[in-house]
């Protein structure tokens, strides 16, 4: 199952995450995916439950940003987002247009949790959230 090892990926990153910051717990984690990577949303979700599910990342919520492909016209620059997978420019209606965009498979953030008390830093930053724009592996 192709959402499976995506799910992975994910998981991985988050664990990487952590390593780098002891004692803080996970709380959420964002992705930003392209209507064209072929990832089913419902998959995902349930690959992502199941993966977490008795693990020290338990409760660990998925963010998932879907986004509309682009595309770009040939002859006059414009570009623009794709519908029903309708490559016809709709600035000129010419058909000499591309794909730029729509299979990204990327984090976006990851919220985490520090652990109160255990660290003695002053000042702790809860809710603390971290942006990454890691590529998410793919399979
Ligand atoms: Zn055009």
């Amino acid at each position: 199952m192709h959402e499976m090892g995506i799910a992975n990926s994910i998981l991985e990153g988050v664990a990487a995450e952590l390593r780098r910051r002891p004692g803080s717990r996970a709380k959420k984690v964002g992705v930003r995916i392209g209507k064209l990577a072929g990832v089913d949303p419902d998959a995902l979700s349930f690959a992502f439950e199941a993966l977490t599910i008795d693990t020290a990342l338990t409760g660990l919520k998925l963010d998932v940003e879907y986004l509309a492909p682009r595309g770009r016209c040939r002859d006059c620059e414009r570009e623009f987002e794709v519908c029903n997978y309708e490559l016809l420019c709709p600035g000129c209606g010419s058909l000499a247009t591309e794909c730029i965009s729509g299979e990204e498979l990327e984090f976006t953030y990851l919220e985490i949790e520090e652990s109160e008390g255990e660290m003695d830093s002053g000042e702790s930053n809860l809710n603390e959230s971290a942006r990454k724009s890691m590529e998410v592996e793919r399979r």
